[in-house]
């Protein structure tokens, strides 16, 4: 997608070889033009999937999720990192090693919002080794829904989750994929090759 590539290009910073910081429009500011248009991405994508819901994960999930899930015109939900007060009973949880943070996390997702029968499109920002969306297609199978499709915002190539996640049969759909990062400089994989 040549206008998110145009805005990780002006305005993302590869903190190192591994880490893009992109904090002034996903991860801290949002710009709401822009997750519009990521939205309409995801749903023409995905628009023949017959999708029932969209499942993502706090936080930075949420304003593409939802973007996602108005243009599909069907619910979203986002897996709770942190235990919640008000959600005890009936929950769906997997376990979540985080990549940036180095933390292991129990996601929750309450069984009242996913069913048997819901047709699943999973969105999150990032992709890097595939551990919350695997986390969240467990949840989903917990509650005997089907993954049509993971949508990602940006992908790292040079990471494995994207290869993982496709060599299982799933749909794994990036918005950008970038092929390479070093101090100063942001490679992104032909989108011939993609
Ligand atoms: P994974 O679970 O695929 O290993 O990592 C994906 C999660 O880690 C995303 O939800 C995102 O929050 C975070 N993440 C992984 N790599 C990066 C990165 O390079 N930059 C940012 N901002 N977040 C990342």
């Amino acid at each position: 997608m040549q206008l998110l590539k145009d805005k990780i290009k002006a305005e993302g910073l590869a903190l190192s070889d591994q880490i893009l910081k992109v904090d002034s429009f996903l991860n801290h500011q949002m710009d709401p033009v822009l997750m519009k248009e990521i939205g309409k991405e995801f749903a023409e994508r995905f628009n023949e999937e017959g999708i029932t819901k969209v499942l993502t994960i706090e936080s930075s999930g949420i304003g593409p999720g939802l973007m996602a899930a108005l243009e599909l015109n069907v619910p979203m939900i986002f897996a709770r990192k942190k235990k919640s007060l008000t959600l005890s009973e009936g929950l769906l949880t997997a376990t979540v090693y985080s990549y940036t943070k180095k933390e292991t996390n129990t996601i929750t997702v309450s069984t009242n919002y996913i069913e048997s029968g819901d047709r699943v499109l999973i969105i999150d920002d990032f992709l890097a080794n595939g551990q919350a969306a695997l986390g969240l297609m467990e949840i989903c199978e917990k509650a005997g829904a089907s993954v049509q499709g993971i949508g990602i915002v940006i992908e790292k190539a040079f990471q494995d989750g994207g290869a993982q996640l496709r060599k299982q049969g799933v749909r794994v759909e990036s918005l950008a994929r970038i092929q390479a990062l070093q101090q100063g400089s942001i490679t992104f994989v032909e989108e011939s090759l993609v």
